[in-house]
């Protein structure tokens, strides 16, 4: 069985606000048992986190052992103040605040450092992120900040510019990644830059009725064709589903996410998908470990 190389243990798939504030007078042991038995129920060993603010992910990787999990996380993320990622990590202002929090997630025992570059996609708007990404040269003092301290880097990075920067300046792994241009996907495959192209919670989203179908169905095919290019192209390429987001359950979320993956490259190239994402797994695990 293939690992989750992306999930939010801290959220339930359901309801956001529900599932964080189910952790706000301290972290509540119990629902981590739950989501780490379902993982366990559909067989999945390794499990990957993008953290979160409260310490639950923290928390879980006391826990993931008795589940015979190997689970990963970086404690929290980090963005920068006034942009997205509140949700799931701490901001900085200047790079002191920003190397203390490397420090700091060091510490804490994280695996990796989890950076937010741009915003989040907007499921109603076919091509529209909730902002812009950052600069380059801020993108590019992140990475090798992290990566002086002597951790990889997991980022949260969506649209063509914000992308192509973050692979030039050595990222590891790059998550979501919609709305990639050939030029910047042809840089991809030819870098060492893992990448989690998360397609469930775009899919998954499908016949929900929060969002416009005709909206969610392009935006799903763009990235499934971006996947597509990607794949035949040699890059590196990983399952992960972002379980915990919307719509997407922990386990029973890796496999839609398997599904969707299989369709974006087609059914005949399974062989190849599997080797491909079980290749890229296996680099995150020997690479992702402090
Ligand atoms: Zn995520």
């Amino acid at each position: 069985m293939l690992g989750e190389c992306h999930a939010h243990i801290i959220m339930d798939g359901k309801n956001y606000k529900a599932a964080v504030a189910l952790h706000k007078d301290g972290v509540k042991d119990q629902v981590i048992r739950a989501h780490f038995q379902t993982w366990k129920d559909k067989g999945i060993t390794f499990v990957r986190d993008g953290g979160d603010a409260l310490g639950v992910s923290r928390r879980a990787k006391d826990l993931a052992s008795e589940y015979g999990i190997d689970y990963r996380t970086p404690s929290f993320a980090i963005h920068k103040k006034g942009h997205y990622g509140g949700i799931v990590g701490h901001a900085f202002s200047d790079w002191k605040e920003y190397h203390s929090l490397v420090c700091r997630a060091k510490k804490e025992g994280a695996d990796f450092i989890k950076i937010m570059i741009s915003g989040i996609m907007e499921f109603g708007t076919f091509g529209m992120l909730t902002e812009e990404g950052l600069a380059e040269h801020e993108i590019r003092r992140m990475i090798h900040i992290a990566h002086e301290e002597g951790m990889t880097v997991m980022a949260h990075g969506n649209g063509d510019k914000t992308v192509r920067m973050a692979v030039e300046a050595g990222l590891d792994t790059l998550e979501h990644g919609n709305y990639l241009e050939q030029e910047t996907l042809d840089l991809l495959a030819k870098s060492r830059t893992i990448w989690i192209p998360t397609l469930a919670p775009v899919g998954n989203l499908l016949g929900c009725g929060r969002f416009p179908d005709e909206q969610i169905k392009q935006i799903l095919k763009r990235q499934m064709d971006s996947v597509r290019y990607a794949f035949t192209k040699g890059a590196w390429i990983g399952l992960g589903s972002d379980s915990g987001a919307y719509q997407v359950s922990h386990g029973q979320g890796l496999l839609e996410e398997y599904q969707w993956m299989k369709e974006a490259v087609g059914e005949e190239q399974e062989a190849a998908l599997r080797e491909c994402l079980s290749k890229a797994e296996e680099r995150i695990k020997k690479e992702m470990k402090q």
